[in-house]
């Protein structure tokens, strides 16, 4: 009894971390967008020197530089590395007291490797400082627990049932990933972010940017299934199925396809990608269409075409509650796994060549060829 209770807390354990983590692109998602407008923007002099210029500065001390070459981890940041850093944030762990403090899991070195390039006491005190400056200005409960406004940052939740992203729709909010990108365009075009957010710079503005373009990109970020206690589909928004707090799905962290939740099965980007933008995947950013329209409009309309996408996702898929009190919480089924996965596998190319193209596409239009 003892050694089954101890597995089921261990496996539990796993489960947590996993979920907590597990809530964007995987990493190489996130640099892969990056790359591609790294790639995009290569023929705009001004555009590449500006991110160069923000996101290099400010420089740490002297000693800080002097230290980092000697430890071989100093290098110039791009788009491709800058992309991660949001989830790196994770790391740092709020304790008694307001503090809070960078911490490696030793349970996961892994969760460390896109987090290379921020691995200095210079940035990882940014990073501290970012997430206490966002950690009371929102809240952000789920399982009992506090997870601090910053990471309600990376999503929206908006019912599959509707047509378009709309602010004030259930799941929707001013500190949402819709909202969260147009804080970031307005610091890196000289405007003051909205509340909730706080940010304190261009480098910390772009370092966000690329991430949450990656995030509105992925479909689960953007579009959720609300459902009531049998696993039966409900509209939040109709008052004839008001939604309960005790069925959320967490945007698919809480529904499980065999050994993996639902939602980092839509993280996982195809293994032969790897880290960087190939051929296949520039053709197809470059011959993505500029979107109309100003760009304050743009983050709302893009979450529009992944609520789409996200109805696509949806379709077809049945639900059931776990027997697990705990995650899991709902097991999924889908009609045609093999078939399900293939398409997923071409969603994500397409949604990935998007949102380096709209990355590429934002910053052309924040700092224009001269
Ligand atoms: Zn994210």
């Amino acid at each position: 009894m003892a050694r089954i209770t101890t597995l089921v807390l261990v496996l539990l354990g796993v489960l947590v971390l996993h979920t907590e983590r597990a809530v964007a692109w995987g990493y190489q998602g996130h640099e892969v967008v990056g790359a591609i407008a790294d790639a995009l923007i290569a023929d705009n002099a001004n555009a590449k020197k500006q991110v160069r210029d923000v996101l290099n500065g400010p420089l740490p001390p002297e000693a800080e530089i002097k230290l980092q070459k000697e430890l071989r981890v100093w290098r110039e940041l791009t788009l491709r590395e800058a992309g991660p850093w949001p989830d790196c944030v994770k790391a740092v762990v709020h304790h008694d007291g307001n503090r809070f403090k960078y911490e490696v899991d030793p349970e996961h070195p892994e969760y460390e490797t896109p987090c290379i390039p921020f691995n200095s006491a210079f940035e990882r005190a940014r990073m501290e400082d970012y997430a206490k400056r966002n950690w009371t200005s929102c809240s952000y409960v789920t399982g009992g627990v506090e997870r601090g406004c910053h990471n309600t940052f990376h999503f929206t939740d908006v019912a599959i049932q509707r047509k378009d992203y709309a602010l004030g729709e259930a799941g929707t909010n001013d500190h949402d990933l819709v909202a969260a990108v147009n804080a970031c365009i307005a610091v890196l075009m000289d405007r003051p972010a909205p509340g909730p957010f706080s940010i304190r710079d261009k480098k910390e503005a772009l370092l966000l940017l690329v991430h949450f373009i990656g995030d509105l990109h992925q479909p689960l970020h953007v579009g959720a299934v609300y459902l009531d206690r049998e696993g039966t589909r409900v509209d939040p928004d109709a008052t004839a199925h008001p939604y309960d707090a005790a069925t959320e799905t967490a945007g698919g962290n809480l529904i499980w396809d065999e050994n993996v939740n639902l939602h980092a099965e839509w993280d996982d980007i195809p293994f032969d990608i790897g880290r960087k933008a190939n051929r296949d995947l520039l053709n197809a950013a470059r011959a993505v269409p500029a979107t109309g329209a100003p760009m304050e409009d743009w983050a709302r309309l893009w979450a529009t075409a992944s609520l789409k996408a996200a109805q696509d996702a949806f379709e077809g898929l049945t639900f059931a509650p776990s027997v697990a009190p705990i995650p899991p919480k709902w097991t999924v089924t889908l009609p045609d796994r093999a078939a399900y996965l293939q398409r997923a596998d071409a969603v994500k190319r397409q949604q990935l060549a998007k949102a380096g193209a709209r990355l590429a596409q934002i910053l052309n239009t924040i700092w224009p060829r001269n």
